[in-house]
This record gives C-alpha cells, sequence and structure tokens, in this order.
C-alpha cells in the first residue's frame, strides 16, 4: 500500500496538465444562480471573466497542481461567517518601522473596507518589534535585515483581539519562516485568525505606484483566504495562487464571479456598491484603468439599472 501510495504522489506533477476551463466550467463553478435577483445573477454571471490562462513553468499551478474550490465546495467547507461570536473586524497590524514612501495605512484600510464592505477594518497601533524576542538574521543574499515570521505569528496570536475576524500584520523588514528558507513574502494561520507580510521585496522607492496595487492585491487575495477561499483555478482571479511578483502583477485585481459569490454569502452586501467603493479607492490613487473596470461592474449590476 505504502509502496502505490509512494508511485501515486511521485507521478502526480508530472501526469498534472493544464486544461483551459470551459464557459460550462466556470458556470459550474459558481453554482446555479437561477433563483437569485437579477442584479445577483448578473453579478454572477461568468460572461465578461477569463479563464485562467496556462501557467508557464515557474508559475504557481506548474509547482502545485491544485484542485479549486467550487462555491458548492466552499459552502461545504463550514466557512466562519464574519460576525459570528462578534468577531465581526478585520483588524490592520503595522509592524515596525515604515519609510515614508511605503504604501500608507490609512489608503490600505480603505481599500480593505471597500473590498469586504460592509465588513469594518480597524487600524491597530503600531507595534514595535523587539528583535531580542524573535529570531532574526542579515540575509547573506540581499545584506537585508529578516524577521522570524514564525515566531511574529507566534506573538500575535497571543494578543488578537476578541472581536478580530481577522489580524493581519504588515511590515516594511523581510521575512523568513524557518532557517532554511530565503525569505517569504507573508504567512497566515488562517485558523489562528493570524497572518503576517512584508512589502519589503515591493520597489517601493523606485515604484510606489506599483507597490500599492500588489500590496492591495496581496492583503485583499490573504484575507480572502481568511473568508475560507482557496486558490481559485477557473477564472484569473485574485485568488489565483502566485509564485512571485511577476505572477502578482499579472493577476487581476478582481475576484471572479465564484469568487465573488463566497464573499457574499458572508457579507450580503449590493455588488454594484462595493464596486462602487472599490471604485472610489483607486480613482483616489490614480489607479485610473482600475478603477473603470470596477466602475463599469458597478453599473452592470446596478439593481435600479
Ligand atoms: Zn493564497
Ligand atoms: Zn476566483
Amino acid at each position: 500500500m505504502k509502496k502505490i501510495l509512494f508511485i501515486v504522489l511521485a507521478l502526480a506533477p508530472v501526469v498534472w496538465a493544464f486544461t483551459a476551463m470551459s464557459k460550462r466550467d466556470m458556470e459550474s463553478s459558481v453554482g446555479p444562480t437561477k433563483n437569485l435577483p437579477p442584479h445577483l445573477q448578473e453579478a454572477f454571471a461568468v460572461d465578461d471573466f477569463a479563464s485562467l490562462p496556462e501557467p508557464g513553468p515557474s508559475d504557481w499551478l506548474s509547482s502545485h497542481p491544485e484542485r479549486g474550490q467550487t462555491y458548492g465546495q466552499f459552502l461545504n467547507s463550514s466557512p466562519l461567517k464574519p460576525g459570528a461570536q462578534g468577531r465581526k473586524f478585520i483588524y490592520l497590524q503595522p509592524l515596525g518601522n515604515f519609510p515614508k514612501e511605503a504604501p500608507q495605512m490609512a489608503v490600505l484600510q480603505e481599500f480593505l473596507a471597500a473590498y469586504f464592505y460592509p465588513m469594518e477594518v480597524k487600524l491597530a497601533k503600531t507595534l514595535p518589534v523587539d528583535e531580542s524576542k524573535i529570531g532574526n538574521r542579515v540575509a547573506s543574499f540581499s545584506g537585508e535585515k529578516q524577521w522570524n515570521a514564525t515566531d511574529l505569528l507566534n506573538g500575535l496570536q497571543r494578543r488578537v483581539p476578541r472581536d478580530a475576524y481577522v489580524v493581519m500584520a504588515v511590515t516594511m523588514t523581510d521575512l523568513y519562516p524557518s532557517d532554511e528558507w530565503n525569505f517569504v513574502f507573508g504567512i497566515a494561520r488562517i485558523k489562528k485568525r493570524v497572518g503576517v507580510f512584508s512589502f519589503a521585496r515591493y520597489d517601493v522607492a523606485d515604484q510606489p505606484q506599483l507597490a500599492l496595487e500588489r500590496a492591495f492585491k496581496v492583503i485583499s487575495h490573504e484575507t480572502g483566504h481568511a473568508f475560507g477561499i482557496k486558490h481559485c483555478i477557473h477564472f484569473h482571479c485574485l485568488m489565483n495562487g502566485s509564485n512571485g511578483l511577476g505572477e502578482t502583477d499579472r493577476a487581476p485585481l478582481h475576484l471572479c464571479p465564484a469568487c465573488l459569490r463566497k464573499i457574499h454569502w458572508g457579507l450580503g452586501f449590493d455588488p454594484a456598491e462595493r464596486y462602487r467603493k472599490i471604485a472610489g479607492v483607486l480613482k483616489a490613487q490614480k489607479m485610473n484603468e482600475q478603477a473603470e473596470w470596477f466602475a463599469a461592474r458597478a453599473g452592470k449590476t446596478d439593481p435600479k439599472k
């Protein structure tokens, strides 16, 4: 038995082959919508959304052959409802120092609040990091300081507020999860409601606009996981897995209809209202092309149209 299992595991990455999703696959990942009001049917329609493009050899799906998660599978996973047991806030927790060109916490807070509307996002007071209490090192390949993310999570986990649905910590210091790793962009313990992410590799000094977009993507992707959403394979979607900055940059900032329906299950928003709020935040940050996409969706899903 052991031998058979070994062979199956050993063959899995080789026999896995990418097949593009058909419209039918995409529709079945969203699930039946015909009993929903017209504006929700419109919000969850697949026509305006692209399927996931074939991953390149170094992209996420080539090294992590995942099966995705339909809306039905999401419901069967008994995701925790936001607000249940009084856990009604997303906390944004800055750790350590931020240079002035770093993404502004208030802007990240505003973006998260729009993305997960009507959930409220609280900006926690910046926590200093005492390097005598956590693992840290100077990375030989970069000469930069790194913090042990596992130690940071252990500390955060002990102080999760009672009303927190999730605590998302962000830092400008590079992270590593354990000694054998070079670095990690971020890690999360969803069941313990904590995650920590670093913007150290986002090129904030030279490309602040791109750094902000990356921060928006990563923080909303990770918060999506906290809502019980697994990686998306049916569409080109914010919830696609990513192996690095290149793949993150190619991914869209929006959720596909299946992932949108998952957060809608927990939050019950009017999709047009949510799209308008996100468009407003993006426009204020001069991310005009992105803002236009969300504004157009707001128009298309407006119940009064
Ligand atoms: Zn992920
Ligand atoms: Zn998706």
